[in-house]
Parts: C-alpha cells; sequence; structure tokens
C-alpha cells in the first residue's frame, strides 16, 4: 500500500544518529526483559522501559501515537495478542508469552524493536511448542534481514520470511513492517510473505524494521474492543520480533541489536558493516 510512495534514505550520518536511538531502544528492551517474572504486571514493565527511554534524553515514540492515542511506551502481547497490547493491570503468568514491542526517538531519530519470551514455570522450565513459536518467529526475522542487499527487491525479505516459516506456523498477513527514519512508520511497506510485485530495489540508506507475527494456530486476527490490541481469532498464541535495520554503502547494520547483528546474522553467513563514529 505504501511500496511506491517515496522512500527516506539515510546518509551515513543519518544512519549513525538512528544506531543511537536503536541502543536506546535495545537498553530500554533489555531492562524490560530483565524485570519479566510471574506477578508482574504489564503496567509495571511498561514503567521500566519509560524509565531507561526518559534517562537517556529520548522520547517514547508509542505514548499518544495514533487513534485512540496509545497510552503506554510500550506495546505487551501475551499468549493470543499478537501485537499492540496495551500495557495494564494484567499481571505476567508463569507459561506466558509476552510480546514487548517498543520504540523511541533520539535527536529526531527513531528505533523500533520487539522480542518475545516465555515466563519460565517456578521450576524453570518452559512448554517446549511455546519456546519453539519463538524461536522460529526470531529466526524468520533474521532469515528476512538477511535478504536486505542492494540490488535486490524489497519482496526478498518477505519472501525469505515465508521460506523459512514454511507449514511450521500461521504467518501473520495483515501487519508488516515499514521504513523507519524521521517517523516511525514511513515507506516502504515491508510484507512477510511473498508475493508477484516484488517492489522496488534496495539501496544504500534504506532503514526498514523487519517484524514477522507468527500463530501457533490460525493467522487469522482480529482488534480488540480497546481500538488496539490485535488478537488471533481461534486463541492460539503468537509471537513477534522486530529490529530496525539499516542498509549502507557497505552493507547491513542492524540498529536495534547491540551487536549489530553480528552474531545471528553470521550463522547465516551474512558478514554486518557497523559504521564507525
Ligand atoms: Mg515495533
Ligand atoms: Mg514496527
Amino acid at each position: 500500500m505504501l511500496g511506491r510512495d517515496r522512500i527516506q534514505y539515510k546518509t551515513t550520518d543519518q544512519i549513525r544518529l538512528m544506531r543511537k536511538a536503536g541502543l536506546v531502544v535495545a537498553d530500554a528492551l533489555d531492562a524490560v526483559r530483565a524485570a519479566l517474572r510471574p506477578g508482574v504486571t504489564t503496567k509495571e514493565l511498561d514503567a521500566v522501559a519509560h524509565d531507561v527511554i526518559r534517562s537517556a534524553g529520548a522520547v517514547p515514540s508509542f505514548l499518544g501515537y495514533g487513534h485512540p492515542p496509545f497510552p503506554a511506551v510500550t506495546c505487551i502481547s501475551v499468549n493470543e495478542e499478537i501485537v499492540h497490547g496495551i500495557p495494564g493491570a494484567r499481571v505476567v503468568r508463569e507459561g506466558d508469552v509476552v510480546s514487548v514491542d517498543c520504540g523511541a526517538i533520539l535527536s529526531g531519530w527513531h528505533g523500533d524493536s520487539a522480542f518475545t519470551a516465555v515466563v519460565p514455570r517456578a521450576d524453570g522450565t518452559v512448554d517446549p511448542r511455546d519456546a519453539d513459536l519463538s524461536a522460529v518467529t526470531e529466526s524468520s526475522m533474521w532469515h528476512g534481514i538477511a535478504a536486505i542487499r542492494a540490488g535486490e527487491r524489497l519482496g526478498e525479505i518477505g519472501g525469505a520470511v515465508e521460506d523459512h516459516v514454511a507449514d511450521r506456523y500461521g504467518l501473520v498477513e495483515d501487519y508488516g513492517g515499514h521504513g523507519i527514519g524521521t517517523e516511525m512508520h514511513q515507506a516502504p511497506h515491508v510484507l512477510n510473505y511473498r508475493t508477484r510485485d516484488k517492489g522496488p530495489r534496495m539501496r544504500a540508506g534504506l532503514c526498514v524494521a523487519i517484524e514477522p507475527m507468527l500463530a501457533a494456530g490460525d493467522p487469522a486476527s482480529r482488534e480488540l474492543a480497546d481500538g488496539w490490541t490485535v488478537a488471533t481469532r481461534d486463541g492460539g498464541k503468537a509471537a513477534h520480533w522486530e529490529h530496525s535495520v539499516a542498509l549502507h554503502d557497505g552493507g547491513i547494520w542492524v540498529l536495534t541489536a547491540r551487536d549489530g547483528g553480528e552474531a545471528a546474522l553470521g550463522a547465516l553467513g551474512v558478514k554486518v558493516a557497523p559504521l564507525a563514529d
């Protein structure tokens, strides 16, 4: 839908600024991950992210976004919720599948990232089916990121995500990734599946958030009455992973990953290209 709108191509200096925003988001998500345990409320987790963003001198991008204005700095989506869950009084329980999405603005540049975690039971174990759902969602994201290459079509990203998921899980098609820069959501829209129209060729300066969502069962979704939360229709669990990625003359750099994506992409044979300060 946004695929043919103008893409904001970034200079290397602008990508360096986006990296700083990306690291604020990484710090916020790490802090939430450390605080995630049975008994904590999703509102308390949101406050943890807010503190990190505020301390960094950054601005939360989700707060007040859209209509109705989003009332928090993270989206926290539990179990059958796929994305856009509103933090509140809900208490996290053992075995919950919790997706946390966070965005921040630093010096006018945005970062956007999400992870899913399965909350261990008292004995430290998790349901292996839930762990696999999250792991395949994460690896599908890395396969999508690995497909970002100058000269290739944007549609290679969704093709790589779809090929990796294959028939193991339901691929949520109603939401996707997006360009990111001086706005959280920019052109192009990045699909998580293959289409006949493969879209524009990627080139240096492209910055995109890659964010596949998988459902354990049917991926059909519905929006809840709060105007935000998106959940599976069949009540099956879902997972969501996201990173913001820059393509520059030297290659790709995962702006919201502390190691720039080196470990996960290295395992796929892709060498990341961090920009020196
Ligand atoms: Mg996000
Ligand atoms: Mg996003």
